[in-house]
């Protein structure tokens, strides 16, 4: 007789599974216990949602899917943002849900809840094995499902009676699923775009997170040298061609995106990240050569499909570079090229002058200047030792311009579905996937990598509890908290403002000037104290000194850091977010014609 916990667990060592994210309870403890037993690493969480967001970027990050396992009812509820997270991402993702004895349905059951409804819509395949016999196939189906074709989220629920019976079934190692099957283009497909690219006046390469997913950097790479064409990375494409690369015209992000003709989109969307590739953002008319694993994605907005390419990334940009031999772009001279020379430089002189105000407490700016700089002291760059993290709305949006990377898949955000809460969760996948033994790091780089977060504090409260996670397991994670007391903005530049909005609040007066903003948060919240619960080391910097005494000794030691950065509350910011365009189609349509 062998334990159904048991069966499980052998499905999950047969497909090479070697972490686990979850939070047991009953009745998936025996899961993760067997499973730990057999030498896959469980890794406990606080809470399901980041366990969940914690596997869906292991997946990104390893190629293989990432495995989540939670209870029932409430447990796989927590889970629910991941399944449209990964399936927004693209990322691989298996999650296993217990549930309530299938002989209890409907009477009332401990968790009882049918989540397959729930889930079927949003993930690849969503099972739940009748007979105890099918759940090695039902896991591998799922796990496939996740890793070929697009990647996504799969569900396998699992009722208690499977999980905690004993069966007399035979066991049937499966076989493993090593490497997704990968398409190549047909020749004619790969001259056209090569044409299209050679007889272009202003192209562009924009490269995506699905060609870091893809292992693609060694041919974008070698495309973006042999042609000097221009390229523009997205937040998660930035390191596939590293940032320091002269073709980089990252800080003329609008104006390549205003100006391009002909644009070669290797893993990338034309969704909200990329303006959907339409006016008034993008030239009216622009050619799009869309590469993708997907023939779904291609000709969306209204774009031309037939100049894109279905097939795998590293595959197709090999076809590519072969096909187009020796010729190199001519246009350096080129109108094209001097715009977007002159934006980039307009574009950086202006960040290099906030980055250098000296006013307290600092701008955002200063902050990552000093924070990248000591990193840089630190360790070199070109290692890409170093995972960086960020989330938040100007935490993030401000620091993926100041922190460049020269390597792929390490730089994770709150993505396409722009999760918040992500950060401590990605924090713990990374440190799994890059220093764990199994790890197998990233290319050129060494095995070990520290990882830093940049936390919006509105973004740290979601997920800040896994702080103890990370104590727990001795991950050595240095977490920044941006503290500029509120969401986007703070509503106070003094204790004692804000105190006085806070008292008007309380009495129930309605929002500013009278009382806090929706927008508020507690004013210079001690967000370092909960790394001290966690038996990791709290500390607080006001000014660019402390920031830096704070970094250096933050990335020495051997616990998590939590270092609370004051920054300036910024209480006029307009709230406007660059990456939206929210203006109604009327309203878009008068905004072209001015243009
Ligand atoms: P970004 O957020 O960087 O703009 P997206 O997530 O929008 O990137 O797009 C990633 C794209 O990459 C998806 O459309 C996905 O289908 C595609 N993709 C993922 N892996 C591969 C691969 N190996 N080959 C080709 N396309 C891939």
């Amino acid at each position: 007789m062998v334990y159904g916990a048991k069966i499980i667990a052998q499905a999950l060592q047969d497909l090479g599974v070697q972490v686990i994210f979850g939070l047991p309870g009953l009745p998936v403890i025996d899961i993760a216990q067997e499973s730990m037993n057999l030498g896959i690493n469980f890794i406990s969480f606080r809470n399901e949602q980041a366990a969940v967001l914690a596997a869906s970027s292991y997946g990104y990050l390893t190629g293989k899917p990432g495995v989540c396992i939670c209870v029932g009812g409430p447990g796989v509820l927590n889970t629910f943002p991941g399944i449209p997270h990964a399936a927004a991402n693209c990322w691989p993702l298996l999650l296993l849900g217990g549930s309530s004895e299938t002989h209890n349905a409907n009477k009332g059951a401990f968790q009882e809840m049918d989540a397959l409804p729930i889930f079927s819509p949003h993930a690849k395949l969503a099972l739940r094995p009748p007979y105890p016999e099918m759940v090695p196939s039902f896991v591998r189906d799922a796990y496939r499902a996740a890793m070929f074709g697009r990647p996504g989220p799969a569900f396998v629920d699992l009722p208690a009676n499977i999980i905690m019976g004993h069966f007399d079934v035979e066991r049937h190692k499966l076989s493993p699923l090593l490497e997704a099957p990968k398409a190549v283009a047909p020749p004619e497909k790969i001259r056209s775009a090569i044409e299209a690219l050679k007889t272009a006046k202003a192209p562009l390469v924009v490269v995506g997170k699905g060609a870091a997913y893809g292992r693609a950097e060694k041919q974008i790479q070698a495309l973006i040298e042999r042609t000097g064409l221009p390229f523009l990375p997205t937040p998660m494409g930035k390191g596939v061609v590293p940032d320091a690369s002269p073709h980089n015209i990252s800080a003329a992000r609008s104006t390549a995106m205003k100006t391009a003709d002909v644009v070669l989109l290797l893993g990338a969307r034309l969704n909200w990240i990329l303006t959907f590739g339409l006016p008034p953002k993008w030239k009216s008319g622009v050619k799009i050569i869309q590469v993708d694993i997907s023939a779904d994605e291609l000709g969306k907005n209204g774009h031309d499909p037939s100049l894109s390419i279905v097939g795998d990334l590293a595959l197709v940009v090999e076809q590519l570079v072969n096909e187009i031999g020796n010729w190199r772009w001519q246009g350096q001279s080129s109108e094209y090229y001097r715009t977007l020379q002159a934006a980039k430089s307009k574009n950086e002189e202006k960040a290099a002058k906030k980055a250098s105000a000296g006013k307290i407490p600092m701008a955002y700016e200063k902050a990552f200047g000093v924070i990248q700089e000591t990193l840089n002291s630190l360790s070199t760059p070109n290692n890409g030792d170093i995972v960086y993290v960020s989330e938040g709305a100007k935490a993030m949006d401000i620091s993926r311009s100041i922190f460049t990377m020269e390597h792929p898949r390490i730089r994770l955000d709150a993505g396409t579905y722009a999760t918040m809460g992500v950060g401590p969760a990605y924090a713990i996948a990374a440190y799994a996937a890059y220093n764990y033994p199994h790890a197998e790091g990233s290319a050129g780089t060494r095995g070990r990598k520290k990882i830093v977060a940049i936390e919006g504090d509105s973004a740290f409260g979601f997920s800040a509890m896994e702080v103890e996670t990370m104590g727990r397991y001795r991950m050595d994670v240095l977490i920044f908290v941006i503290n500029n007391s509120g969401l986007y903005r703070g509503d106070a530049d003094s204790k004692e403002k804000w105190q006085q909005l806070q008292d008007m609040t309380v009495a129930g007066s309605p929002a500013r000037p009278k009382g806090l903003s929706a927008t508020s948060l507690g004013y210079e919240t001690d967000y370092q104290k909960i790394a001290e619960v966690a038996g990791g080391i709290g500390l607080v910097a006001r000014t660019p000194e402390e920031l830096k005494e704070a970094t250096i000794k933050g990335f020495q030691a051997k616990v998590p850091v939590v270092v609370n950065v004051i920054v300036d509350t910024q209480t006029d910011l307009e709230m406007d977010f660059s990456w939206l365009d929210m203006a109604p189609p009327t309203d878009k349509k008068k905004k072209e014609q001015k243009l």
